[in-house]
């Protein structure tokens, strides 16, 4: 295991749109802004969401619909480069109306009611996603 040090970039606040995909509209507002490595952090609500469970067995993600009104209680992750582009990676917690939890890998599908994002850029050597044998998943390179 290894490390990676990296100085500081921008901080880009963004408010994502209304019907939007989560992870295509954190991905738009990196591309806009140029930013290839970054860590994020969002708060708001979804729609809908859609949420993914790696299993280690089998490596492979299971994905699931959450089909309900849901807060964004808190939404974490990062930007780094994957097959030369900038790609997310994003966790979250969302809450129902009676305060149950789902939880997971943030998949494409998460449709946007309203959301608050922060991107804070790192600058330096870019971080790069391979295909790692061990675990089966695109992890970062070197480190
Ligand atoms: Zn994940």
């Amino acid at each position: 295991m290894g490390n990676f040090e990296v100085g500081e970039g921008r901080r880009v606040f963004a408010r994502l749109p209304h019907g939007g995909d989560l992870i295509d509209e954190i991905l738009a507002v990196a591309n806009e802004n140029r930013i290839e490595l970054a860590q994020l952090w969002a708060i708001g609500a979804v729609q809908k969401a859609r949420l993914a469970y790696y299993d280690q067995v089998r490596r492979t993600y299971r994905e699931h619909d959450v089909n309900q009104r849901l807060e964004i209680a808190s939404l974490i992750g990062n930007i780094s480069l994957r097959e030369g582009k900038p790609a997310v990676h994003a966790h979250a917690v969302f809450a129902d109306q009676d305060g149950r939890t789902y939880g997971g890998h943030v998949a494409s599908g998460c449709v946007i009611f309203a959301c608050e994002l922060l991107l804070v850029e790192f600058l330096g050597d870019q971080l790069v996603r391979e295909y790692d044998e061990v675990t089966g998943l695109p992890l970062w390179k070197g480190l």
